[in-house]
C-alpha cells in the first residue's frame, strides 16, 4: 500500500494526501521530558519521505527558523524533483520589498534549496493584503521571484474571517491555500470548497485540532465502531481526507508512532462507512456543547510582558474542564515555573493587558479564560 496521490490544483505537482506539517520541529518537550531532539527530527522527517509522504510545510517562524534548517537537512539527499517544499513568510510584516527579499532569501538558505515549490504567504489578512502587501509591490517582488524560478508557485495561509478568506480567493492571485478544518472546527469547509472550485491546491492545517482529536474520548466511541476505524486519530484524519474539496492533510507529526499512524490511515483510500455519518454529527454535536476553550496550542500570543505562558495554562484549564484529568491538571499547574520543563508563569501573573488575546488566531478571549484558571487553581 502507499499514500494517494493528487494534483494539488494548478500549482500542477502531484502531491501526497497527507503532508508533512513541521510546525512543532525542530524539538519538542512534553510533561517535562525531550521527546524530539533536533537529530530525531532529522530522521523523522527522513523516515516520513521513506512512508511516502512528498509535501513538507514549514514557515520562517516555526522555530525561529529552525524547522527550516531541520526540513532541508532531512530532504537534501531527497531528489529535489521529487519533493514538494513549501514555507511561509509573513509578509504583513515586511516594510518593503527589499525586506521582503531578504527574508526570503534567508528561507531558502535556512531550506538550503535554490527553489521552494510553493511559498505562502502566512496568516494572511484581507486588511494587511489591501494596506501594506499591495501597497508596497510585494506582489511585484514574488512576480520576478516566480519568473526567476525561485518559486513555484504563490499561495497563502489565513485565520480571518471566512468572508475575507473568500475574498481573499476572489483576487485570483494565489495557487494554493492552508486552512483549518478538522472534525471540531469546519468554518473554514465553505472557502476551501469555493478554493477547490477555483482549481488551487487545498491543504488544510490541524486535521487532529492540534492533538485534542488524538486521545480517547467517550464523546466519539459509537462514531469510532460505526465508522469501522482503530481509533479516534484514524477516525478524524479519514474525515478530513474524505472531503472532496481537501487535497492534503498536512499532519503536525511530532513522533514516529504518530507518523505511521497517519501513514497507515493516508494509504486506506476509502471514505468512512455511510452508516457512521449521523453517529459522527451527533459526537460533533455532543462535543460543541461541552467545548468552550479551543486553543491548538500553536504559541502566537506569545510573549507576554509578564512572562505568563498562555497555552500552558490553557491547557491545564482545558485538561480539567474538557478532558476530566482535574487532578493532572492541578498538579501540572502547581509546577508551572518551577519545573524548568513547565517554563513561565502561571495565570496569577496576568495583568488584563489583553495583548495576547488580540494576537490569537482562534480569537479566543485570553483574558478571560486565565482568569478563569487563576480561579480554579489557585492561589
Ligand atoms: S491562546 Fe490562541 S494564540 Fe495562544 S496558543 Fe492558544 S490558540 Fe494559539
Ligand atoms: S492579558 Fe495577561 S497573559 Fe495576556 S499578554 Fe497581557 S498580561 Fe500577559
Amino acid at each position: 500500500m502507499s499514500i494517494p496521490h493528487r494534483l494539488f490544483g494548478r500549482t500542477g505537482l502531484s502531491v501526497s494526501r497527507l503532508g508533512f506539517g513541521a510546525m512543532r520541529l525542530p524539538s519538542r518537550i512534553e510533561s517535562g521530558v525531550e521527546v524530539l531532539s533536533p537529530g530525531q527530527a532529522v530522521a523523522l522527517v527522513r523516515q516520513a519521505w521513506d512512508a511516502g509522504i512528498n509535501i513538507y510545510d514549514t514557515a520562517a517562524a516555526y522555530g525561529s527558523g529552525q524547522s527550516e534548517v531541520v526540513l532541508g537537512a532531512a530532504l537534501r539527499e531527497v531528489p529535489r524533483g521529487q519533493v514538494v517544499i513549501c514555507t511561509k513568510l509573513e509578509a504583513n510584516r515586511c516594510a518593503s520589498r527589499e525586506e521582503f527579499r531578504y527574508w526570503f532569501m534567508a528561507s531558502l538558505a535556512r531550506l538550503g534549496v535554490e527553489r521552494v515549490d510553493i511559498l505562502f504567504l502566512h496568516g494572511l489578512k484581507l486588511q494587511s493584503w489591501e494596506e501594506r502587501i499591495l501597497p508596497r509591490g510585494l506582489d511585484r517582488e514574488w512576480a520576478e521571484w516566480l519568473a526567476a524560478g525561485r518559486v513555484g508557485s504563490i499561495g497563502f495561509s489565513s485565520h480571518d474571517t471566512p468572508d475575507n478568506v473568500r475574498n481573499l480567493l476572489a483576487t485570483g492571485c494565489f495557487a494554493a491555500v492552508i486552512l483549518q478544518y478538522n472534525l471540531l472546527d469546519e468554518r473554514y469547509a465553505g472557502a476551501l470548497a469555493e478554493a477547490h472550485a477555483r482549481g488551487m491546491g487545498t491543504a488544510v492545517m490541524g486535521p487532529m485540532a492540534g492533538g485534542l482529536l488524538a486521545g480517547e474520548d467517550s464523546v466519539w466511541a459509537e462514531a469510532v465502531t460505526a465508522s469501522g476505524v482503530r481509533d479516534q486519530r484514524e477516525l478524524a484524519l479519514r474525515y478530513v481526507l474524505q472531503q472532496p474539496f481537501v487535497d492534503v492533510a498536512l499532519a503536525g507529526v511530532t513522533d514516529f508512532a504518530m507518523l505511521h499512524h497517519c501513514t497507515v490511515t493516508a494509504e486506506k483510500d476509502t471514505p468512512l462507512a455511510a452508516a457512521a455519518r449521523p453517529l459522527i454529527a451527533r459526537a460533533q454535536a455532543a462535543h460543541h456543547c461541552r467545548q468552550s476553550i479551543y486553543c491548538t496550542f500553536c504559541k502566537y500570543c506569545l510573549p507576554c510582558p509578564h512572562g505568563v505562558n498562555v497555552p500552558l495554562n490553557l491547557k491545564v484549564l482545558m485538561l480539567a474542564e474538557q478532558h476530566q484529568a482535574g487532578v493532572v491538571a492541578q498538579r501540572m499547574y502547581e509546577r508551572i515555573g518551577v519545573d524548568p520543563l513547565l517554563p513561565g508563569k502561571t495565570a496569577v501573573f496576568c495583568t488584563g493587558c489583553g495583548q495576547c488575546a488580540r494576537r490569537c488566531p482562534q480569537k479566543l478571549d485570553t483574558v478571560d479564560l486565565l482568569h478563569r484558571t487563576r480561579r480554579l487553581f489557585g492561589p
